[in-house]
């Protein structure tokens, strides 16, 4: 199992999307459930699972999550579903987790064998810019994401690895060695 955290506007989609392209055969994404709406292009099924809040606690409450949290407060939860780890499903594939930083600490709590990778944006104004760039979000919601994302750069020595993503193709190699090294890919 890989987790790769990062602040929100890290870049963990957009890396995470260029790894799966390269390395069909040997990773797989685990999607998570989420309350938030779908962004414009999100589908259902493949970025998340778009959940009503009924039915993201009706889940919880039926143990269907390895975790969930409540990332940004506001009542927005994000969680994963035990069955996107399970060995069956994912037939001999690395299962990559895109989880916050306390999902991330409930998991390593839960499995031994997980290698961490923290992306990191490679300023706080860039974050911001970039945020702002992808257009998704409200002012409301970009100074909360900025506000934790403060506090998430704070944990980033308990990963493993820490990748700055300045550029979109040295992070993906970056992380590529990683996973070479590491005997994940080939
Ligand atoms: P996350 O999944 O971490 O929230 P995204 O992958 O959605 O972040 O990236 C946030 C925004 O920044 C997107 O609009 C994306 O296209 C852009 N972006 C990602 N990586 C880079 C990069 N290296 N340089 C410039 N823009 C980037
Ligand atoms: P976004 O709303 O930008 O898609 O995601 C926001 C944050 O939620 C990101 O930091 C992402 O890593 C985190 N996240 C996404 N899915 C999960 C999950 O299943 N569990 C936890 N704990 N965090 C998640």
């Amino acid at each position: 199992m890989i987790v790769l955290s990062g602040p929100s506007g890290a870049g963990k989609s957009t890396i995470l999307r260029r790894l799966l392209e390269t390395y069909p055969d040997r990773l797989r994404l685990s999607v998570s459930a989420t309350t938030r709406s779908p962004r414009s292009g999100e589908v259902d099924g493949v970025d998340y699972y778009f959940l009503t809040s009924t039915e993201f606690a009706r889940r919880r409450e039926a143990g269907e999550f390895l975790e969930c949290f409540e990332v940004f407060g506001r009542g927005h939860w994000y969680g994963t579903l035990l069955a996107e780890v399970t060995p069956s499903r994912n037939a001999g594939k690395t299962v990559v987790l895109d989880i916050d930083v306390d999902g991330a600490a409930r998991v390593l709590s839960r499995f031994a064998d997980v290698l961490t990778i923290f992306l990191r944006p490679s300023s706080m104004e860039e974050l911001e810019r970039r945020l702002r760039a992808r257009g998704t979000e409200t002012e409301e919601a970009i100074q909360r994401r900025l506000e934790v994302a403060r506090r998430e750069l704070e944990r980033a020595h308990q990963y493993q690895f820490q990748v700055v993503n300045d550029t979109v193709e040295h992070a993906v190699d970056q992380i590529s060695e990683i996973l070479t090294k590491q005997g994940i890919v080939k």
